[in-house]
């Protein structure tokens, strides 16, 4: 792969940023430098900015049958170049292949979804709210708005949001990731050939500066964010105090409790596609295990062998099962947080530091990592880690655990392995996350269920996809009418 300057699509047209600064795109397999991304400057979130509110004038016009069109194209054409997609996606993110194409086809089902939007920002009609008066509600597009992403799903989460905010009618700017924006070159290449109307869609390159320039631009309306706490934390502060509506997903560390009825051999073959998929740098990832009596020695010894025997490599080679981690300093931080846990008392049953995979010798790879005996409080209990590693602590029972789960900060996802209808009834009731597995790993809700995150995990008021999303990006609106006759 050539070294090439990624560009910035602004009204309808591909363009070279005057960034003074670039950031090099790393293969975290390889360590290759595969690109150079522009740090765009304020003056060309503006360019798209005033491009996308041009463009909204004739765009919230166009029936909401007519827009839709373009998604059914989209959908064609990302089905067609998804293998293509989906290698550029292993190249920059470093997951596998499998990961990639499966990572895209969540993608496309948000499509599918907004594809019905002309149903699902249907207004309603009450006729007589007095005598000869009807009342109506009418859903409107916001007018412009953004969408800044993170690393870990380049394909998938821009397509949480572009579609439904297309289909209402809005106009779009997406800023993608500082680390992994290649994806969306490819997938901007493929809407570049739908022939919207020029502006409708934009996408401007960069990281900090470049997003702080869409938080404080008066043409945006709406902002949604999805990346690590502190600055979906920021992000929400910034563009609320700026008048603008945001949804912001934040940061995760989901636990999982094992009761002594699960069978435990199926609880850990889940339980390792949930921590170790993605090298565990997914927001829905299964940190920590909390082992309920007698579950706790059968259970860590048959995870033991589902993280010593899982295969680590670059994602595009044949039976390869977990790609490396995002940087070398996201490796760096990963191993001191296991370091950190071993000293606070820990138990390193299966160490994946110092992992060398052959003809990678220099990527950023890491093996999955077991550790039990995890203490609560701990650094390593509380932290997000955002890699392979899955802590293990116990309880003595299922409201011990419960009382474990909700003491984290965070509230994205936790899961609970039994065979007790009461059981998983209980934990469905109290637990304080937005998403629950009984008996399954929480991959991403359907997208047409929202994806909702709870206490440190989500900032704003709704999530985005399905009815949710079409709530985010249109307005209300309620008339009241009387018709005297002539
Ligand atoms: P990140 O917060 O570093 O970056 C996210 C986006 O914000 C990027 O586009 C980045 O360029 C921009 N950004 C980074 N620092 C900024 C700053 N100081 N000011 C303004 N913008 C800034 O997150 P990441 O490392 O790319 O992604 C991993 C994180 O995202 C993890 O914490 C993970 O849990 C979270 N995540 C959450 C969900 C969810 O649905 N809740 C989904 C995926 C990832």
């Amino acid at each position: 792969m050539t070294n090439t300057q990624l560009l910035n699509y602004t009204n309808g047209e591909w363009c070279r940023s005057d960034a003074g600064e670039h950031l090099d795109i790393i293969n975290p397999a390889t360590t290759e430098v595969i690109s150079s991304m522009p740090l765009s400057p304020a003056a060309e979130v503006d360019a798209a900015a005033r491009a996308a509110a041009n463009a909204f004038v004739e765009w919230r016009q166009t029936p909401a049958g007519e827009r839709v069109q373009y998604l059914f194209k989209l959908k064609t054409l990302l089905e067609k170049n998804l293998d293509e997609v989906a290698r550029t996606l292993t190249n920059e993110c470093g997951k596998t292949y499998t990961e990639a194409v499966g990572e895209l086809r969540r993608g496309i089902e948000n499509v599918e979804v907004a594809c019905g939007i002309p149903t699902l920002m249907q207004g309603s009609y009450s006729e007589d709210i007095a005598r000869g008066i009807d009342e109506i509600l009418i859903r409107q597009p916001i007018g412009v708005v953004a969408a800044i992403t993170p690393f870990n799903f380049p394909g998938m989460i821009p397509l949480w949001f572009l579609p439904y905010a297309l289909a209402c009618g809005n106009t779009f700017l997406l800023k993608p990731s500082d680390k992994t924006p290649m994806t969306a070159q490819k997938v901007f290449g493929l809407i570049a050939q739908l022939g919207l109307p020029k502006g409708v869609v934009n996408l401007v390159n960069g990281a900090k500066e470049t997003v702080d320039a869409l938080l404080d631009h008066p043409y945006v309306r709406a902002v949604s964010f999805v990346g690590s706490t502190p600055v979906a934390k920021y992000v929400y502060s910034r563009a609320t105090a700026n008048g603008k509506r945001a949804q912001c997903q934040g940061g995760a560390k989901n636990p999982f409790i094992v009761l002594p009825d699960a069978d435990l051999q199926e609880v850990a073959r889940v339980a390792a596609e949930s921590a170790f998929g993605c090298a565990g740098q997914r927001c829905l990832a299964a940190s920590l295990a909390i082992t309920v009596g007698e579950a706790k020695r059968a259970f860590t010894q048959a995870m033991a062998e589902a993280a010593v025997s899982r295969r680590v490599g670059y994602g595009l080679d044949e039976g390869v099962e977990m790609g490396p981690v995002i940087r070398a300093e996201s490796k760096a931080r990963i191993e001191s947080l296991i370091q950190a846990g071993v000293e606070d008392g820990a138990k390193l049953i299966v160490d994946g530091r110092s992992a060398r995979i052959p003809s990678y010798e220099q990527g950023y790879f890491l093996k999955p990592t077991l550790l039990e005996e995890v203490q609560p409080g701990s650094q390593l209990a509380q932290t997000e880690i955002f890699g392979p590693v899955l802590g293990v602590m116990s309880a003595r029972d299922i409201e011990d655990a419960i009382a474990l789960v909700n003491r984290q900060p965070y509230g994205n996802m936790a899961c609970l392995f039994t065979q007790s209808g009461a059981a998983a009834r209980q934990f469905r009731y109290e637990a304080q996350v937005g998403n629950i597995g009984i008996n399954v790993g929480v991959a991403a809700p359907m997208a047409f269920f929202p994806f909702c995150g709870w206490k440190e995990s989500f900032f704003g008021d709704l999530h985005g996809q399905g009815r949710d999303a079409v709530e985010f990006y249109t307005e209300k609106k309620v008339v009241v009418e009387r018709w005297l006759k002539e």
